[in-house]
């Protein structure tokens, strides 16, 4: 079996309804299970209000409900806004604000829960969407991306045109519900007809355990930031002999390094490795390449490949354009964002990523970093002016700069934030000792900093915008010279 996005019903394929679909962190769906839990979600759905053009969110973690609700939105035609847990309430609200939902749907506990923020349900004034998707505001407001029905499309077609994943590939899914990148393996799983595994926090913080889990599934398929497979290098067991049937890496969402290209290739010497790149606002990614051994000798970056089918991908100005149907709707609620960052090019939806890019010679395209304050953190987006708003917030803080420590390669480490006390004295204590729990309650741990420096006064640059990389190197300085006086530092 598998789902057909076109008409939102599941379809019979001859493959076995058996064979599982959903392999959840708390049970396991089969591809007949699968279809009928989606069909009784809908109605579950519908008796709470839900409709086709009416956003749902649904919040919970790797439950196999997650799924099934996504799957059960899709047949409805209501566009689905995943929420992971790691996101605080507070979070949930604004967005739940935002949509004007008078109810969300907990994986938890297999439920429908009312809220405060509407009466009645509302449908969204865009028709037709698949999905919206918060991202990281320059404010305290998360950004939602409207991605219409059409854009999956564009995706489930590359991926199955393009990708050669074979008749029944088996993903593993890591990436949280509420980062774009995990729509790779779920509508993959959905459109191709696979298996999905879904693998919790708690599963991959266990090493040997994990890999001994996605080898007894049979997963074909990695997709995940490069920062995750990082990680796994340390496991002996992450390689072609402890993922025999694993033939293909699938990177999106930060910067693949060369390094770990490397050791992927000696490791798993079978496995392709695919680097795609592209914003959460065209469709999970526009551009890919087969990562191989002849690019990377010698290589000291490697490229995001080219534009997928269907897609135009262009550098106006420095910056990486994007155009086609892939492209969002818009952003939700946001006409001043959508007037700078979107365009119009031959009858199509364009963006303005932000990126900086480039094209060799070989019309090869390349990100080379961003233009504006947003970093990737273990593949998470973050606005630094959403992190400097909730430190702002803090009592007794007049204003605040969340600053990036970098590698030598260039990819953030973690974040510092630098605090200007009201009182105007930094020598004297001034922030609560429960600092990192006053943040948790607005912001997810990725965005948490891990210590707050104080300052009298923060520096600004020639465009009198806070000039972080002044404060990244004097926080260099710092833990070069610890004799120097500092003006205190908060661990939390
Ligand atoms: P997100 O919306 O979370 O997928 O983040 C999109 C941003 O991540 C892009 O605009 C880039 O800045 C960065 N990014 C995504 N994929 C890549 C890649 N393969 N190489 C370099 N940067 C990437």
């Amino acid at each position: 079996m598998r789902f057909d996005l076109n008409t939102g019903t599941f379809v019979d394929t001859g493959l076995r309804p058996d064979q599982d679909a959903v392999i959840g962190a708390d049970r396991t769906l089969t591809w007949q299970a699968l279809a009928e839990e989606a069909a009784a979600w809908c109605a579950q759905a519908r008796e709470a209000g839900f409709a086709a053009d009416v956003p749902v969110i649904v919040r919970g973690h790797k439950e196999a409900a997650f799924f099934v609700a996504i799957a059960g939105a899709l047949m409805l035609g209501a566009p689905f806004v995943p929420l992971d847990t790691i996101y605080p309430d507070e979070r949930m609200d604004r967005i739940a604000r935002t949509l004007g939902s008078h109810a969300y749907y907990d994986a938890r506990t297999a439920t429908f829960e009312r809220l405060p923020f509407a009466s009645h349900p509302q449908p969204l004034q865009e028709k037709g969407l698949a999905y919206v998707l918060f991202t990281s505001g320059t404010t305290c407001e998360p950004k939602g991306v409207q991605i219409g029905r059409e854009s999956v499309h564009t995706l489930v077609d590359w991926m199955a045109y393009d990708f050669a994943l074979g008749a029944s590939p088996v993903f593993l899914n890591q990436a949280p519900f509420s980062f774009d990148l995990s729509m790779y393996e779920v509508m993959a799983t959905l459109a191709l007809g696979g298996t999905v595994v879904l693998a919790s926090r708690e599963a991959i913080t266990q090493g040997d355990a994990f890999l001994k889990m996605l080898a007894a599934h049979s997963v074909t398929t990695w997709v995940s930031t490069p920062s995750f497979a990082q990680q796994q290098l340390l496991q002996p067991d992450f390689s072609g002999q402890g993922l025999p049937t694993l033939d293909t890496f699938l990177f999106c969402g930060e910067v693949l390094p060369v390094t770990l290209a490397r050791h992927l290739r000696q490791r798993f010497p079978k496995a392709r490795i695919i680097n795609t790149y592209g914003p959460t606002e065209a469709t999970v990614a526009t551009t890919w390449i087969v990562v191989d051994d002849a690019m990377l000798a010698g290589a000291d970056k490697l490229p995001i490949g080219y534009p997928k089918r269907g897609s135009e991908v262009f550098v106006q100005d420095g910056e990486l354009c994007i155009a086609g149907p892939h492209v969002m709707r818009g952003y939700l609620n946001r006409e001043d964002l959508n007037a700078t960052r979107m365009f119009s090019h031959n009858g199509t939806r364009g963006f303005r990523t932000g990126d900086l890019g480039a094209v060799d010679e070989l019309g090869r395209l390349f990100c080379h970093g961003r233009i504006d304050d947003q970093v990737k953190v273990g593949g998470y987006r973050i606005e630094l002016l959403e992190i400097d708003a909730a430190l702002g917030k803090l009592p007794g803080v007049q204003s605040a700069a969340a600053v990036p420590l970098r590698r030598p390669d260039g990819s953030v480490a973690r974040i510092v934030g630098f605090v200007q006390p009201a009182s105007g004295d930094a020598h004297s204590p001034f922030l609560p000792q429960d600092w990192k729990a006053s943040l948790g309650e607005a912001l997810p741990p990725y965005m948490i900093p891990s210590e707050l420096i104080p300052r009298q006064t923060l520096p600004v640059s020639v465009n009198f915008k806070i000039d972080r990389a002044k404060l990244a190197q004097d926080y260099r300085d710092m833990q070069l010279n610890p004799s120097r006086p500092t003006e205190g530092k908060h661990n939390g």
